[in-house]
């Protein structure tokens, strides 16, 4: 996290260690009804259980539980927050559009405004992670909550 802290700027860091350290929307939902869908990167030795309570095309709520490195569990309480009381669509959209942050080379980060491939505006506090993309093997670590809960959309269909 060293490495990590010193490269990115005092905001983004702000906000990962918030997140790290007051997990939004931590907790267990009953399941069933509730999807109960389990994440792991052995890689770093996180772990994510996530809870969905979709109705109506909506996720109406999202709880989960974890242990790992601040990236991965920062991460997931940033989903959570993203992706809580949105439509099934708009969270496969919020999904699309974070993979493509941690996909993306930082030159196309759209900080100038010049043919942007990602909104950061659009990202809101997700946009915290991106500093995440300069260390390839922490990758795994943030994707590892928003690949746990596609696993978890995909079971609904
Ligand atoms: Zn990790």
């Amino acid at each position: 996290m060293s490495n990590l802290g010193s490269n990115l700027d005092d905001l983004y860091r702000e906000i990962i260690l918030d997140h790290y350290r007051s997990p939004r929307n931590r907790g267990e939902l009953e399941s069933p009804p509730a999807i109960r869908v389990e994440g792991f990167n052995p890689l770093c030795g996180d772990e994510i259980v996530v809870y969905l309570d979709v109705e109506d095309d909506v996720l109406k709520n999202i709880k989960m539980v974890g242990s790992g490195c601040s990236i991965s569990q920062s991460s997931a309480s940033l989903m959570s927050a993203a992706v809580k009381g949105k439509t099934l669509a708009q969270v496969r959209e919020t999904v699309a559009t974070f993979k493509q942050l941690m996909t993306v080379r930082e030159s196309t980060l759209a900080h100038d405004g010049e043919s942007p491939k990602v909104d950061l505006r659009a990202l809101g506090e997700l946009a915290a992670l991106q500093g995440v993309i300069k260390f390839p093997v922490r990758i795994k670590c943030a994707t590892l909550a928003w690949n746990t809960l596609t696993q978890g959309l995909d079971e609904l269909t």
